[in-house]
Formats: C-alpha cells, structure tokens, sequence
C-alpha cells in the first residue's frame, strides 16, 4: 500500500468530513448492554448475559433490577466472574433487570462512572446502560453545567440523564425520547424504569442491539451470544432510530429520531464482536470474520507452505485465508487464555517477554516453513513485529503478514477503543515502512472495497471511518473544538 492508497474512494454515501489529527486524553469506552424484562430471576439471567458479553468491557460490571417500586443495584470494578456470586444476586430481587459491562481507557478505576447509572426523578426511578460513544456529550455537558447541572461522574452517558431530568416532556417516555434526540453519535442504550425497559439504537445504528425472547419473558443484549447462554430466542435487532418499550403490554415500537442512512460499525465484523454472535441483521460474525480472509486471499495471495493465525481474534480469517489460497491451516501460534492484566518480570530480562506470555510458537509447526501469518488488525503495530520474530525465531524461513482489514488510519469517536492519530501506525507510514518494522517478508492488508464486500448486506450501510475518514456524522465546530480536531481547510 502506499500513502495514496489510504485514500481510495468506496461506493458509500458519506461525505469527506475534516480529518481528525488528534485524539485527546479522553475517556473512551467499549461496553455491553444486556436486560430482561417480565421474569422472576431476571438479576440472574443479567448476570449470565454479561458473561457471555464480557469481551465488550473487562473493567467494570453493574447490574440494577427492579420490582416496578424499588431498585436494587449491585456495581463494582472487575470481571463479571469475580463480581457476582449468589449472595450478590440474591439482593437483586424483581421482574426486570439492566446490565452493563464496561471497558475504558482514561479515568477508569472510578466506581462512579459504573454503569448502569441511576437516578430517582418526580417522574420515578431511572436507570441507563449506555454502549457507544456520543461526539457532543463535552459541549452538552458544558452547556448543561453552566445551568447549573452537577455531574457525578466523567461519562459521556451522564448527559443523558441529565437531558432526561431537563426535558420539559410530562412522561418519562417523552423526556427520553427529547434527550436522545439532543445527543449525537453512537447510542445503543437500555433504560430501565418502574414500568419496564426502554431500549434504542441511534439513528445510524453504529453500536448492534439485538431484542430476543425467552418463553414469555423479553431479553435485548449487544451481541446475540447472550441469548444462547440463556436459550434465549433471537427475534430480531433492535433498527437504527428504533426506541422500544418493552413492558406488560408486550413490546412497543416507536420511531422517534430524525431518519439517517445507516452507518454501522465494519469494525464489529472485523474484531470486536463474538464470532458466535449475530449483529446487525447479518449471519454470524464468523462467516463474515471467514469471508473477510478469502477475499484477503483473492487480494494477496503467497506461495506459502502453512497458514498461521494470531489467536484468538485472527482465527476465523486464517481460516479462510487457508480455504481460499489452497494452503494448509496450522496452530503455530498458541494463547495462554488466564494471562491477567499485569505479570511480573524476573530481573534479568527476557526477550519479547510481553508477548510471550501470551502466545508461544511451535516450533515444530513452523521450523523451515514459509509462513503466511493472518491477524484482524494491525494498530500501532507493536504486537505483529513481536509476532514476526517469534516465528522466525521458531525457524520459520518466510514470514508474510496479512491483516483481514484495511490500515486504520484515524481514530474511532463512536466507541471503538483506537488511540490518537498519531498512534495509529499506518496513518503516516506506507505499507511498506510497516512490512519494514515489523520485520515481515511481506505485509498486505483488505483493501476497503474488499472488505465492504465480505459484509454482509449493502456496503454503503457501514461505518468504515477508522479506516477511510469518511465520519457519517460530520463535526460542528464547538464539537471539532471539544473533541481537540484541527480547524477543516477546506
Ligand atoms: P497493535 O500491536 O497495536 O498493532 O495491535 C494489534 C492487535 O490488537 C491485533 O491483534 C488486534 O486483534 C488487536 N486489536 C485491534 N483493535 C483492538 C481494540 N480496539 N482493543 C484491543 N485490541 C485490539
Ligand atoms: Fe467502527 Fe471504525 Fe466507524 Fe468506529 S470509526 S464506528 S471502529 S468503523
């Protein structure tokens, strides 16, 4: 790839919007949403959806269920394992529940800023779980701070509420309905009040939101994977600029948000979501994670002897890098699943210890061989260049990196974790310059025709900003000024 390349145009209707140069320090989040509505163990089967969702967010988990009076809540930071147990869910009584699992990179070790965030108005009580990042929540926030709103916690999704006890509405439907209509960017939320759930997708849909059903009870979740867990049923996903209000009148469907063209994140395909889980209407992500890597061969194919995937998240692609390209499929990679957050070094120090300790080579697998090695992404690179000499160190003769999705060139403002621009190795380095860091014998990436190709559905209906600077959502000034992006000149 060179520099101009980055920029090829893709069959997609969104506008040129200025190119974001920085990313400030600034939180940033990655999350589940899960409720049930309408059974008698509905704090339970929260918890076992958030397990099953737990890839979304490993910082933080909350769970708040209700018995149409009271709240009950239960919050804390770490991993849904380690959060509940039966004692924690036995004082979370009631027919309704909401969950959230959390992941974030800035102020993240701050029990306030733990979803679901709950408030009690004249109107009754509230809760919010919030997955996906909203672009105008810092000039919101200011404006709604200078009337004298005092925030609890740094989270984007705070603003929301406090829209909510603003609005002029006299329902609690209508005060959510004006404040999701004031903010912009990616929401996929569920709200639980004394009557039921409310959950709504924004008008783009750029976060998944899946409804399901369990014999007479409702369950919405991020991700499908949650209602397997529960043998749940899948209904259908929850349609950008959809609210529904889910209650002893079953489910109710509104269409209240302004109509937009569709902007779902390609990123979801690519990394984030649970290959076994159904999103946006399509096939399981792990027909389009395979489909992702044979169009990577079609693109790229090498002589090789073996394909190797990055484990976990490379799997499926290596897969289908091996159908297609005719090469034999091989484990030459292994993961240690029970790697914590952080391990001790000894002294002396050992080569590439960071990645080792997460993957080891098999050299038996890989001595003499020429190597194709898939990964779904490449970011700042670190990772494949560690990769790279692990395997040649394992005697590979060739080692060719190929990456199931294009160079991502710009950050995510919509809820994908991605670092600052500059970071972002390829968004100032040639294919080339990278092959070279990384010490591969070859690096190719997708092209983004390609990967709007291998996703399912129409192309135009995705968001692929990271990868092209095409925002579906185009900047105003004050939100440029607060999200620390340079002036447009042009
Ligand atoms: P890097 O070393 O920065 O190039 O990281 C590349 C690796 O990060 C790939 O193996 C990806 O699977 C993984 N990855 C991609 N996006 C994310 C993300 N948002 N959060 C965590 N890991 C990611
Ligand atoms: Fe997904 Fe990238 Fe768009 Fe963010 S910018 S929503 S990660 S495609």
């Amino acid at each position: 790839m060179n520099k101009d390349q980055k920029h090829q145009s893709v069959s997609s209707p969104l506008t040129l919007h200025p190119s974001p140069l920085m990313m400030p320090d600034k939180f940033h989040e990655e999350c589940a949403v899960f409720g049930v509505f309408g059974h008698e163990e509905a704090a339970n089967l929260t918890y076992l959806g958030l397990y099953a969702l737990q890839h979304r967010g490993q910082e933080a988990s909350g769970i708040v269920s209700g018995d149409g009076d009271q709240f009950f809540v239960q919050k804390g930071m770490g991993l849904v394992a380690d959060l509940y147990d039966k004692s924690v869910l036995a004082k979370l009584p009631g027919h309704m529940a909401i969950g959230h699992n959390r992941y974030s990179t800035a102020g993240g070790n701050d029990l306030k800023n733990v979803q679901p965030l709950i408030v009690n108005f004249a109107l009754g009580n509230l809760a919010l779980a919030h997955n996906g990042n909203l672009i105008n929540a810092q000039v919101l926030r200011n404006e709604l701070e200078a009337y004298g709103a005092i925030f609890q916690s740094t989270s984007d999704s705070e603003v929301i509420i406090h829209l909510i006890a603003h609005s002029r509405a006299d329902s609690f439907l209508g005060r959510i309905v004006d404040a999701l209509n004031r903010v912009r960017g990616a929401f996929s939320v569920v709200l639980l009040t004394d009557n039921g759930l409310i959950a709504a997708r924004d008008p783009y849909g750029l976060r998944p939101l899946c409804l399901g059903r369990l014999r007479s009870s409702w369950v919405v979740a991020s991700e499908t994977c949650a209602f397997d867990l529960l043998d749940a049923e899948y209904v259908r996903e929850v349609e950008p600029g959809e609210l529904i209000v889910i209650s002893d009148n079953g489910v109710d469907s509104h269409r209240p948000f302004p109509k937009k063209d569709p902007a779902m994140c390609v990123f979801e395909y690519v990394y984030f979501a649970r290959p076994d889980s159904r999103i946006f209407g399509g096939d399981v992500v792990y027909t389009t994670r395979k489909a992702l890597g044979m169009q990577l061969a079609r693109e790229s194919w090498v002589p090789a002897d073996i394909v190797i995937p990055v484990p976990d998240s490379g799997v499926p692609a290596a897969l289908g890098y091996a159908e297609g390209g005719g090469i034999p499929f091989e484990t030459g990679l292994i993961r240690n699943h029970y790697v914590g957050r952080t391990f001790i070094e000894p002294e002396q120090s050992i080569r590439h210890f960071g990645v080792k300790v997460k993957l080891n080579a098999v050299s038996e697998v890989l001595r003499g061989k020429r190597v194709v090695v898939v990964d779904d992404s490449l970011v700042r690179g670190t990772t494949s260049r560690k990769i790279v000499k692990m395997i040649r160190q394992a005697g590979a003769k060739e080692v060719h990196m190929r990456i199931s999705s294009p160079p991502i060139v710009s950050p995510c403002f919509y809820g994908i974790d991605t670092p600052t621009k500059k970071e972002l190795i390829a968004s100032d380095h040639t294919a080339e310059e990278i092959r070279k860091y990384i010490t591969a014998d070859s690096l190719a990436y997708l092209s983004i025709d390609g990967m709007l190709k291998a996703a399912p559905g129409r192309p135009d209906q995705y968001c692929s900003a990271c990868f092209t600077e095409r925002y579906p959502i185009p900047f105003t000034r004050a939100e440029e000024l607060q999200l620390g992006l340079f002036e447009p000149t042009y």
